[in-house]
């Protein structure tokens, strides 16, 4: 079944609201199986909401409009879909004594126009919001069923949840179930190419990938009677997905993100870590302490910004800054090494470059990063190249910081059980 969403509101196409009923509703019907095609915003203005409504009662199953339900001149929902459904507007006697209920409990005498809000298209099911004065409304035409919902929030969730969702389940008990997987250390476009027979060749479950700040993320979903059908199908699709991205899968787990699956790693393995920080300031350490329960794994965070403070914390010979300056793979490696002298964990992580927008050259420009792992002595030292602002640069050197902890921890690992066969 299709579902289409029409917002109605002139505030929203001058920016003035964000469109969040469009976001909720949309993760609503995908979970409720219907398949969204359309969604379009319209003002409140009759002529164009009813050549909107009109083509999309034509094309999907199920339109959902939300607001312009209220007692004012310009909201003009109900009356332009009354009206396309050649239906007349007849007062609904329950919803008005709701109306009346509402005004005299919060000591207010209802205006003129209020009582507008009673009216609903002759045989419409009329929807309780006990949240405000205008009811949610249900037409069913032969061609599609439109569904009213008023524009605030705070009204038309509990709407949907307690009146909208039970009535879409009876029409289409299907469920749609997903699954993603997160990939890091591999780039859109070769995570793409990698995928590209099954997206093409896809019907049930559907394969989208989505790009994230130095991360793929590969959703599965399918369509079945049941959620535990569902999941079926999923399974050989991510398991496909699992012999072609191996050990750069970090986790199949919707809420599972990359800095709790590298601590959980550290974790398993009874490792200790502690991060030495430059242009990142810190950001990398914050991004691991939000995971609750890195207090296990996590010792100490070192910002060390100028090359003082390298020196004296850390320990990065005043040669090595000399030489091959700050930003290096050297001074890298020397931070490392450094961070774990004076900390004494198992692993350490650390991260020079050059945010910008200043104090770039022509052979090392801004976005230029070097990140080493030491890894019980074993150090790995990695150049990067990132692009954006001063903010993306940062947040791309965490991601890259992350992932290149994760590969360590993985090579370790299985270097550890070759030894021990
Ligand atoms: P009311 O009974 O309050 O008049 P209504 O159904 O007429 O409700 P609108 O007048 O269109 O709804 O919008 C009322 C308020 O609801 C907006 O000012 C805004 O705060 C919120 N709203 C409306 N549409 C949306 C939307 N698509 N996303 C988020 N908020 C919205």
């Amino acid at each position: 079944m299709t579902v289409e969403l029409i917002s109605v509101g002139t505030e929203i196409l001058l920016g003035n609201i964000v469109n969040t009923n469009a976001a909720y509703l949309s993760k609503q019907c995908a979970d409720l199986g219907l398949s969204c095609y359309f969604q379009s915003v319209v003002g409140d203005n009759e002529e164009r909401l009813g050549a909107v409504l009109g083509c999309a009662m034509e094309r999907s199953d199920i339109v959902i409009l939300s607001g312009g339900l209220g007692p004012t001149e310009d909201d003009l929902t109900k009356e332009t879909a009354a009206k396309l459904c050649g239906r007349k507007l007849v007062t609904d006697e329950g919803w008005k004594e709701h109306i009346a209920e509402y005004f005299s409990t919060r000591g207010i005498e209802p205006t003129e126009n209020n009582w507008k809000q009673a009216q609903v298209p002759e045989g419409a099911i009329v929807l309780d919001n006990p949240n405000g004065t205008a009811p949610g409304i249900i037409i069913e035409q032969e061609q599609a069923r439109i569904i009213l919902l008023p524009g605030p929030p705070g009204e038309l969730m509990p709407l949907f949840e307690n009146c909208v969702r039970p009535y879409l389940e009876k029409l289409d008990p299907g469920v749609l179930y997903s699954q993603t997987v997160k990939i890091c250390g591999v780039g859109e476009s070769l995570v793409e190419t990698k995928v590209k027979d099954l997206i093409d060749s896809q019907t049930n479950p559907t394969i989208a990938t989505y790009a994230k700040l130095g991360e793929v993320h590969v959703r599965v979903t399918a369509y079945a009677g049941d959620p535990k059908e569902a999941k079926k199908l999923t399974k050989p699709v991510v398991k496909e997905l699992k012999s072609r991205f191996g050990a750069d899968i970090y986790t199949t787990e919707e809420e599972v993100t990359l800095e709790k699956a590298v601590l959980d790693l550290l974790a398993a393995n009874g490792l200790t870590l502690t991060c030495a920080e430059s242009c990142t300031g810190g950001l990398l350490s914050a991004r691991i302490v939000d995971v609750p329960g890195s207090s296990e794994v996590f010792k100490s965070g070192l910002v060390t910004y100028s090359n003082k403070a390298k020196r004296r914390l850390l320990g990065v010979k005043k040669a090595t800054l000399q030489k091959y300056g700050a930003v290096s793979a050297r001074t890298a490696e020397e931070m490392a090494k450094g961070a774990a002298y004076l900390s004494k964990c198992d692993v350490t992580v650390s991260v020079t470059g050059i945010a910008g927008p200043d104090g770039g050259t022509k052979d090392k420009p801004v976005g230029l990063v070097y990140i080493a792992c030491n890894m019980k002595g074993k150090v790995t030292v990695k150049e990067y190249r990132f692009s954006g602002n001063r903010e993306k640069v940062r947040q791309s050197a965490v991601a890259a910081a992350l992932t290149l902890l994760h590969g360590c921890i993985l090579e370790y690992i299985s270097e550890t059980e070759f030894r021990k066969k």
